[in-house]
């Protein structure tokens, strides 16, 4: 039987949709499991200036639709001291709280292993961000909707792009992983996606322009992920005009209205299914793991795994966008 009484709740780092679901998820399986539940509000920050409430049922009602997170959200560079980890951990303990489930991205996660492993304090983390860069799950809280967002505003884009015969780069989020601008390729019929993941390897622009990228097509639209590695969408515009001025080019970066609005009904049930298997996992005394699915089934994915390995692009996917833009 585990000792856990008291759980403790906080989401971190940069925000995603269904964060919220993921919030009241957590809070609802812990309380139909008997456990008390404590908010903590701005993330680790909350946690060192002690910004924490008690959470019942009501807490959560009338969030499961909402963008963003009732909790908030913050940076918190003292929890990346050992005094404001070891500050952190006082609060925690005067609370009662004997675990705790973050949400956050990779840099949330990298701070709750460390701390689980400096206090022995059991912490189980639920992937929250739009990036989908997160190893061991199919799907991180997030996605989806933006994935959405930016299929909604690219077909908007292609309107405009269409009347004028233009050439248009979209820039959309994932510094280091190019989910979002491949499968939002995919989805909103675009003719490529600048990925980092294969900057290194290729120059994507000369190949798309030079191999089959076809100047008589009334429009083109590109999705770039905003990485320095590809560039961007000005890196490349500015790139097309000096190399390849035949081109009329124009830029629209996405920027943060792909982090809003109502979570898509996948993300709600991805998160509401992540937040009751994170209790269970406390319950199986599972410690400093995240929360996966994979092939719709939960797994268990050690924060080191999930932080460190590099979630791979499916090259299926990159092999059909290029045969479908032809
Ligand atoms: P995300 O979780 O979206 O990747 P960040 O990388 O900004 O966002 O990380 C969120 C917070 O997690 C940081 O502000 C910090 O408090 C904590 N954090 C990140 N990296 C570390 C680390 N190496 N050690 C301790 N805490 C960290």
């Amino acid at each position: 039987m585990s000792e856990i009484k008291t759980i403790g709740i906080l989401t971190s780092g940069g925000d995603a949709p269904g964060m919220n679901a993921a919030i009241r998820s957590v809070t609802r399986a812990a309380i139909f499991n008997g456990l008390k539940v404590k908010g903590i509000y701005r993330g680790y920050r909350g946690l060192i200036t002690n910004e924490i409430v008690d959470f019942h049922t009501e807490n959560v009602s009338n969030i499961i639709q909402r963008g963003g997170t009732i909790l908030k959200t913050a940076r918190c560079k003292e929890f990346q001291t050992p005094e404001g980890r070891q500050l952190a951990y006082d609060v925690a303990r005067s609370h009662g709280i004997d675990a705790i489930v973050v949400i956050g991205g990779d840099g949330s996660l990298t701070g709750a292993r460390i701390f689980a492993n400096e206090f022995d304090f059991p912490m189980i983390g639920l992937p929250g961000t739009i990036d989908n860069d997160l190893y061991g799950t199919d799907a991180t809280i997030g996605y989806d909707t933006a994935l959405n967002t930016i299929m909604e505003c690219a077909d908007k884009i292609r309107d405009t792009a269409t009347s004028h015969e233009r050439l248009f780069f979209i820039e959309v989020m994932g510094r280091d992983a190019g989910f979002l601008a491949l499968n939002g390729a995919i989805a909103a019929g675009a003719e490529a996606a600048i990925i980092p993941e294969i900057s290194t390897q290729v120059d994507q622009l000369a190949d798309l322009i030079q191999n089959g990228f076809r100047k008589s097509k009334s429009s083109s639209i590109v999705l770039v992920a905003e990485s320095p590695v590809t560039g961007g969408a000005m890196g490349l515009a500015q790139r097309v005009k000096n190399e390849y001025p035949g081109y009329d080019v124009r830029v629209s970066i996405l920027g943060h209205l792909q982090r809003g609005g109502s979570p898509t009904a996948k993300d709600r049930i991805l998160a509401s299914r992540m937040g009751s298997a994170a209790i269970d996992a406390i319950l199986d005394d599972q410690r400093n793991v995240m929360i996966g699915i994979k092939n719709d089934e939960i797994t268990y994915v050690p924060f080191t795994k999930a932080i460190k390995n590099d979630k791979p692009i499916n090259p299926e996917l990159l092999a059909t966008l290029r045969k479908l833009s032809i």
